[in-house]
């Protein structure tokens, strides 16, 4: 090893010792005190320099966000802030970083400047502690599942099957543009494209899951997913990552289980091994609610509100019953809403959900059996309601400040009945045969979930804006870098 993280050096006790850093400069005071990060904590290290006897042209060039390898002694730190320091005895320049251009001046930045330059953006404390976080909870995802015995599956990206149903889908094609062959009838002949048929980017690996959990019993899938929905929220991006668990021989509730314990988990997770980038977002949060009026504040800091998370089981209804409550609710009453609740079917709205978890049961809820008209084909037909009404044995999960971040299914194992809503959706059925060979040969009850990963990360920084939890968002008009 050449050099010593700096994680290590201000845990250990190795005081006297030659040591060598390697980092970005994140300030230089008083021609004296070196503030030295290189990522592998949020604390810099800070090495004293001996101004008297260093070169002027190196100390001119200690500038933020230079890259600089600095030898010395590891001594106790007289100063506060540090029980350590370096005494530095040689300091090498790696790579200099011109001050009048480098845009991350030592202050604060905005959040939306900072998405300018997100090819920087990394070497901020904020997005530090963003990316630590989001790295752990995806760790966390692998354990939790390889643990229990899942089959990590990897679906493919390029999709020949439009019928995922779950979003606008990007085209993959190499035809040209000036040139696109056409049939005789005038359409875009795709025999001629590269896969010798039209293809897209998945918005989904579940249907490639349940035909691997009727193998393996209990996969899941942790890939991109490509969506080209034109919404421009703080909730949806047009590339985000998704987590897919698919269990043969699960019913809706034991589906439901599975997702609580493992939204769980990885809260649990990610508090007991980030604590320090926590309490950085933590505190960066109460900041950022001092500027706003008492009524918006959250109750719960960022801490606190996880642990609540934790410590509750959600609560669990059906549609029809969060209806009954929306219909009876003050915004709808007072016609606050944006889109009022005035019959059974309505599909729910943000506004909608974000009042039942935030107002109305102060924690994360879980809704099931929704109208079969607004889910999709392959969703388990439940038995028709006392008042004949069409349910599906769905489920959605829904977070305080962020909506659904869970949405998942029993799926329709019998097949007549799969065809029958199949045919009544309009999914083209024989291009779907492979998937109808799970139900045509020992078909078997299964279910599954797909978790928001950046939704989820979301949750656990405390950020409010989803392009602020992935390192290069893609949104509508927007794919830099
Ligand atoms: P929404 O209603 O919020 O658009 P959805 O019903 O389209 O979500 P699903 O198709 O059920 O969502 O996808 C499963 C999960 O993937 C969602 O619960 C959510 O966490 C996440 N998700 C869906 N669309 C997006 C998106 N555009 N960007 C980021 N995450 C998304
Ligand atoms: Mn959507």
């Amino acid at each position: 090893m050449t050099h010593t993280k700096i994680k290590e050096l201000l845990s250990t006790t190795a005081v006297g010792t030659e040591v060598t850093v390697k980092g970005w400069v994140k300030t230089f005071r008083n021609n004296q005190f070196l503030a030295i990060n290189d990522g592998s904590c949020l604390s810099n290290i800070q090495a004293v320099v001996d101004f008297e006897n260093t070169d002027e042209s190196i100390l001119k060039r200690l500038t933020t966000g230079a890259a600089v390898e600095v030898h010395g002694t590891l001594v106790e730190s007289l100063g506060k802030g540090q029980r350590v320091e370096v005494k530095a005895k040689d300091i090498i320049i790696l790579g200099d970083s011109d001050p009048e251009k480098f845009p991350l001046q030592p202050k604060k930045h905005s959040l939306e400047f900072l998405r300018e330059i997100a090819h920087l953006r990394f070497r901020t404390n904020t997005f530090n502690a963003v990316f630590k976080v989001r790295n752990c909870l995806a760790f966390a995802v692998h354990k939790f599942f390889n643990e229990k015995g899942f089959v990590y599956l990897h679906t493919p990206i390029i999709t020949g099957s439009d019928a995922e149903g779950a979003g606008e889908m990007f085209k993959v094609t190499t035809l040209d543009f000036d040139n696109t062959p056409r049939t005789e009838d005038g359409q875009v002949d795709y025999s001629e494209d590269f896969f010798g048929k039209s293809t897209n980017l998945t918005v989904s690996g579940q249907l490639e899951g349940e035909l691997a959990a009727m193998a393996f019993g209990d996969i899941y899938t942790f890939g991109p997913t490509f969506r080209a929905e034109n919404s421009n929220t703080t909730r949806h991006l047009a590339e985000f990552w998704m987590i897919e668990p698919e269990m043969a021989f699960y019913e809706l509730k034991d589906n439901m289980d599975l997702a609580e314990e493992f939204l769980k988990y990885l809260i649990k997770y990610a508090l007991e091994h980030c604590p320090e980038e926590i309490e950085f977002l933590r505190t960066r949060l109460l900041d950022e609610e001092k500027s706003k009026p008492q009524k918006d504040r959250s109750e719960l800091d960022l801490t606190q509100k996880l642990q609540f998370v934790l410590e509750n089981d959600f609560e669990r209804l059906t549609y029809t019953e969060a209806i009954d409550i929306l219909k009876q609710s003050k915004p709808n009453q007072k016609k606050q809403f944006k889109y009022l609740i005035d019959s059974w079917g309505a599909d729910l709205q943000s506004e909608h959900e974000r009042y039942l978890v935030e107002k109305h049961f102060k924690k994360p809820v879980i809704l099931t059996n929704y109208p079969a008209d607004i889910k999709s084909f392959y969703m388990r037909l439940n038995e028709p309601d006392a008042e004949g009404r069409k349910t599906v044995a769905a489920m959605d999960i829904l977070f305080p400040g962020i909506g659904e971040i869970v949405g998942g299914s029993q799926r329709e194992e019998r097949y007549d009945k799969l065809i029958q809503r199949m045919e009544e959706m309009h999914v083209p059925i024989e291009e779907m045969s492979w998937y109808l060979d799970t139900r045509r040969f020992g078909s078997a009850p299964h279910a599954g979930f797909g978790l928001g990963f950046e939704r989820l990360v979301l949750f656990v920084t405390g950020m409010t804006n989803i392009r602020d939890v992935i390192p290069f968002p893609r949104t509508p008009k927007n794919a830099e870098f």
